[in-house]
């Protein structure tokens, strides 16, 4: 059965997307297009909590980012590997899904489950096109990959203006409390809801100064972008 999506978001752990794309995820949505995400693995390598509990509080997150779909593929967490099973398994939801646009995370970055779910995930939109992957079912090619690179400090090929979405997006993020809920024993590792806050809204609103708005994402693309209007083009030079 294919469902047809506009957009997926494709991350690693689950909360990845409520941090770098969360906000352009609910503007789409609030423009009419039906919206997914598929998170690799379930965080069950994480210090808090259970991946049951993770995957209940995405539940939870899906409905303040209203996506129309959300899914987890349980991969191990915290050693996602880019192996021909789970290109393929990978391959077999983008023909389910049939996304127009897929977001990845950047290509680069800290941990190696970002960037290899980068790979993986731009790897299986590739085999996801190609007709004899699999005879049961329709090859299906995204039209678009775009890369999250909030993390990435990176100049972005683009920003997102996501001022009015901001705050349904920081409460998507809180969803997840056995993560970010306060607690007596919070060593420091673990950052309270005011110091999320204040770091989320710190970045949103650099990217947001990009494009002379208060809170942004941004966003890299491989392929240069066309522009058919050179007199109505967005942001300021002066
Ligand atoms: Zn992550």
């Amino acid at each position: 059965m294919s469902i047809s999506l506009d957009i997926l978001a494709i991350a690693a752990h689950p909360d990845d997307i409520e941090q770098t794309c969360g906000g352009t995820l609910i503007r789409m949505a609030e423009m009419g297009y039906r919206t997914g995400a598929l998170d690799l693995t379930a965080g069950d390598m994480g210090t808090r909590g259970t991946p049951e509990e993770r995957l209940a509080e995405a539940e939870v997150a899906a409905r303040h980012l209203r996506l129309a779909w959300r899914g987890n593929l349980r991969f191990p967490d915290a050693r996602l590997e880019n192996t021909i099973s789970a290109r393929m398994t990978l391959a077999m939801k983008v023909r389910e899904l049939r996304p127009r646009v897929v977001i990845l995370p950047y290509w680069q970055g800290r941990h190696p489950d970002h960037y290899r779910a980068s790979e993986l995930g731009y790897e299986a939109c590739f085999l996801a096109g190609l007709r004899k992957l699999d005879e049961y079912s329709e090859p299906h090619r995204p039209h678009k990959v775009i890369y999250s690179a909030l993390y990435a400090h990176v100049t972005p090929s683009f920003v997102v203006d996501i001022s009015a979405q901001f705050e349904a997006r920081m409460a998507a993020l809180l969803a997840y409390q056995s993560q970010y809920g306060a607690r007596d024993d919070a060593s420091g590792l673990f950052p309270q809801e005011q110091e999320i806050r204040e770091r989320l809204g710190a970045i949103a609103r650099f990217y947001g100064n990009l494009i002379g708005v208060k809170y942004g994402e941004p966003f890299v693309v491989k392929e240069t972008i066309e522009v058919d209007d050179i007199v109505n083009m967005g942001v300021r030079s002066i």
